[in-house]
């Protein structure tokens, strides 16, 4: 495809959204570059495995070339599957059946994910540039200035740098998001251990959200199996690309609350995993041995944050997209689905306004239109959820922790 260069789109974050964005002006033949912080591709943990719905999946079938999105259905785990809610020693309290359907829900690993979002991109992906603000850039376009001084020119500029967005205070002033209770220690642990894997057999295709007695403290855990291991799968459908090692593994969060990590825990890796020890000290042996062998390096922090919906938007052909602009409790995954639908909407917008010969003005005003309702319909949802799961509602929690797993069998002897 030829890159016509009389409109350029220059993006700041390689993440999720950003690359997505990327893929789909590429297709259309847009000239785009993307403008990451990070100094190389595959610097630090960005998350273990994610949960696609049929908005994130339907986001990568438009962006994508044909084989990589095969790839991603490919190296993703079966379709279907459940999520069970349980208490703390793994008693059933409900459980939520996903479709068993190719396209429904699928659940991906991240690494591979952004390494299939990459491939193709060569050469217009460039690294150690944080993106610091937005000037006007002469008649027809904008420039991105980053924090070493540099800046480039482009006719739209979209900020997809993440949840601590550089960009928000500039084009959303009023849109900063807002602290919330709860945080989450995220870590990954090997699944197999001595060749059997560490997950009983009757929670091989379940997530499980056990929620524990005391209010505001949950465990959650979930089994990442490659359909196909990644050097294959790529070797065969984006040959070059770079393909992760592809070892299954659980994916686990103890969800606990803010004021329970102190904040000389904060970034220090083995403090981090002994805290998450601790709390879950009273939970089922399987998550205790989940946190026994996680791998150190993969633990994160995260404080969760809810975004606030953009009353005005303070640059003309700027924007934003995912959680730059509405991140979200990781309850319900919505986040990445929704930063992945952002992108394929911003990019059908602009390809059109091309088509067409609309302002590209109003081509962005649109997408912002369409995307503030679904996307904050989305942090209320995550919200909400986060309130009922995890809150101080007594009533549902004792109902969740108390009354339903008892009319249940159990689910896993703690033997
Ligand atoms: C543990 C966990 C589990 C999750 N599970 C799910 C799930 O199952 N399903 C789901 O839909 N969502 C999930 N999410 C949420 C999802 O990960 C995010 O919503 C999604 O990554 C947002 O994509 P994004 O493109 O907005 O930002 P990101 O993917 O965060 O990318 C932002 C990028 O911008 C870069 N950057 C930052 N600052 C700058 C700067 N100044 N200049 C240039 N670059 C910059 C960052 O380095 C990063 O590469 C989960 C989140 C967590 C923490």
């Amino acid at each position: 495809m030829a890159i016509s260069t009389d409109f350029s789109v220059a993006i700041a974050g390689a993440g999720l959204s950003g690359l997505c964005l990327a893929q789909y002006l590429m297709r259309a033949g847009i000239d785009v570059h993307v403008y990451e912080r990070d100094p190389g591709p595959f610097i630090r943990q960005q998350g273990y495995r994610i949960i696609l719905d049929r908005y994130g999946l339907e986001a990568l079938r438009e962006s994508l070339p044909r084989p990589l999105y095969r790839l991603a259905l490919a190296t993703g785990d079966e379709p279907g599957g459940h999520l069970r809610f349980t208490d703390s020693r793994l008693r059933d309290a409900f459980t939520i059946t996903f479709k068993d359907e190719p396209h429904a829900t699928r659940q991906v690993d991240r690494l591979t994910l952004r390494s299939i979002l990459m491939s193709g991109l060569h050469g217009r992906i460039h690294y150690g540039k944080a993106a610091v603000g937005v000037d006007h850039g002469g008649p027809a376009g904008l420039r991105l200035r980053f924090a070493d001084g540099g800046a480039v020119t482009a006719s739209v500029v979209v900020g997809a740098d993440g949840v601590g967005s550089a960009l928000r205070a500039q084009l959303t002033p009023d849109a900063e998001p807002e602290n919330t209770p709860m945080a989450g220690v995220y870590g990954r642990s090997p699944l197999r251990r001595d060749g059997r894997s560490v997950i009983p057999e009757a929670l091989r295709t379940s997530g499980v959200l056990a929620i524990a007695d005391e209010v505001g403290r949950a465990f959650f855990f979930t089994s990442m199996w490659f359909g196909e291991r990644p050097r294959e799968a790529f070797a065969r459908l984006a040959p070059g690309s770079y393909a992760p090692t592809g070892d299954d593994y659980v994916m686990w969060g103890l969800l606990l609350r803010q004021e329970e990590v102190p904040v000389s825990v904060r970034g220090n890796l083995l403090a981090m995993r002994d805290l998450a020890a601790r709390m879950s000290a009273d939970f089922h042996p399987v998550v205790r041995r989940l946190v026994d062998t996680a791998e150190l390096d993969a633990t994160v922090l995260n404080l969760f944050a809810t975004g606030r919906r953009p009353r005005q938007w303070a640059v003309p052909r700027a924007t934003m997209m995912g959680d730059a602009v509405h991140v979200m409790p990781p309850f319900g995954a919505h986040g990445g689905n929704t930063a992945l639908r952002d992108a394929a909407l911003l990019g059908h917008r602009l390809v059109e306004a091309r088509a067409s010969g609309t302002p590209v003005e109003e081509a962005i005003a649109a997408y912002q239109d369409e995307m503030v309702p679904y996307a904050f319909r989305a942090v209320d949802t995550a919200a909400g959820l986060m309130r009922r799961l995890t809150g101080g509602a007594a009533a549902p929690h004792w109902v969740l922790t108390r009354v339903l797993p008892r009319l249940h069998r159990v689910t896993v002897p703690e033997a």
